[in-house]
């Protein structure tokens, strides 16, 4: 019997593999424009870090964590958790008050797997910890939007905000008035989420919750000074950098830790999956981790349904291909042992050389050269070999020009590699 991956488990396969790296290569270069440093965190962490950042009452702590029950650990589901985790463990704000961390990577939630939605999906995750400045929480979205606008992709950015630990419990008692009286509307998990987890209401997909959310009371209109002068200024800063954004009063979160601005980049192209990547401020975290009394923000983008949006709207001719420098072609048992020393000194040069071991054909060579997208084809003949003078092939133009095979394997890479530099061989 076959064995395959898991439902929801992927594989990228090397023909994808060129559209993860370029959104890798752009997140890394954008993100270290900003000042940030990169953090690389384990996979498997105490569950309790999860239970008491994300939230007993949340959906991903609900069903969604992969836990070794016996063991008290969890595959990490986010990684904003760890990274708080980790900065407190390491007393990172000892050096530098402020920090700005990223990282890339894995994460694991048991959900029905369907388009942009896996088991084991991948995010870029991003956070400033130790400043509460609005005009902080426009730069890191502006960060965020500048890696979208520099993928070439478009998306919407909603801003919102959920308060903070003065005005967001009054406002829970108003909505679970408001959501009580309308009780027969709501769904059965809304009816649960009501006194569970009334915000989360406010973000049920389902028609019937939403027609009811619609004549819902906003925390907008009910935030405390400080918060309602701080979304203010967030707004301000956003227009400075000329970021354009929508609100969306009902906009919450499914992670308890957030407080005062979220925001999340959406778009239609993909389905019932629209968030690209979302985040927001988490003032109150560190500290209920058992860490300095800092604040933070942050977000987190999935990287598969980048790839997706990728495809979507830039075709896949914008992601670089395989290519290769050189395609040694030996046609005869006596070259190949020079050639394979050529091939070998083509890449200790730095070219990228592809060689062929099996004595094939002059036609299956050509063949496969083009096929791994050579450059140039040395072609090495049992005549060439003898007369001590290859045919080296440009591929894009079909010209072909003698190549003295004169001199060490060395000096012949070296010309080659000054000839692919722009000289004459
Ligand atoms: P959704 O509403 O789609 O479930 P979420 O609110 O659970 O998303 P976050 O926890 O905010 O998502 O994670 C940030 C980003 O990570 C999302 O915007 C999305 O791009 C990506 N993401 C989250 N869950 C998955 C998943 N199961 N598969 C693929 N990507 C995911
Ligand atoms: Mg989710």
């Amino acid at each position: 019997m076959k064995i395959q991956a898991i439902n929801g488990f992927k594989d990228i396969l090397p023909d994808g593999i060129g559209r993860w790296r370029h959104i890798e290569r752009k997140a890394r270069d954008i993100f270290e424009r900003f000042g940030m440093q990169e953090i690389r965190l384990p996979i498997l962490e105490k569950t309790e870090l999860f239970v008491r950042s994300i939230g007993e009452a949340t959906d991903v702590v609900e069903k969604e964590m992969y836990t070794f029950a016996d063991k008290g650990i969890t595959m990490r589901p986010e990684a904003t958790a760890s990274i708080m985790r980790a900065f407190i463990e390491h007393g990172l704000h000892v050096q530098e008050p402020v920090q700005r961390l990223y990282t890339i990577g894995p994460m694991f939630r048991h959900e029905r797997p369907q388009k942009g939605r896996l088991r084991q999906f991948h995010q870029l995750d991003a956070e400033i910890i130790g400043a509460v400045e609005p005009r902080i929480d426009a730069e890191l979205i502006a960060m965020g939007q500048m890696l979208l606008d520099e993928l070439g992709l478009s998306v919407s950015l909603e801003l919102n905000s959920l308060g903070c630990p003065i005005c967001r419990p009054p406002f829970k008692t108003r909505l679970i008035v408001f959501l009580e009286e309308q009780v027969d509307a709501l769904c059965e998990d809304c009816r649960r989420r009501t006194h569970t987890n009334p915000l989360r209401v406010l973000d049920c997909k389902k028609t019937a919750c939403r027609a009811v959310v619609q004549g819902a009371p906003s925390l907008l209109d009910v935030l405390c000074p400080d918060c309602d002068s701080h979304f203010a200024q967030v707004r301000a800063a956003l227009e400075e950098l000329r970021i354009p954004f929508a609100i969306n009063r009902f906009m919450v979160r499914g992670l308890d830790y957030y407080t005062r601005t979220t925001f999340e980049f959406l778009t239609t192209d993909l389905g019932a999956q629209a968030a690209v990547g979302a985040g927001g401020r988490y003032d109150g975290l560190i500290e209920q981790l058992g860490g300095p009394p800092l604040s933070g923000i942050g977000f987190a983008m999935g990287l598969e349904r980048l790839t997706l949006l990728l495809d979507r709207q830039q075709g896949s001719d914008t992601v670089p291909v395989r290519s290769m420098d050189v395609f040694v072609a030996p046609l005869g048992d006596d070259s190949l042992a020079p050639c394979s020393r050529l091939a070998h000194c083509l890449r200790s040069l730095g070219a990228k050389a592809a060689i062929e071991y099996g004595g094939r054909s002059l036609k299956a060579q050509l063949k496969q050269a083009n096929r791994v997208n050579a450059r140039f084809v040395l072609i090495v003949g049992e005549d060439e070999w003898t007369r001590g003078e290859a045919i080296l092939r440009n591929m894009q133009t079909q010209e072909q020009q003698p190549f003295a095979l004169t001199g060490s394997p060395e000096e012949q890479a070296q010309r080659l590699v000054d000839m692919l530099h722009g000289q004459a061989v």
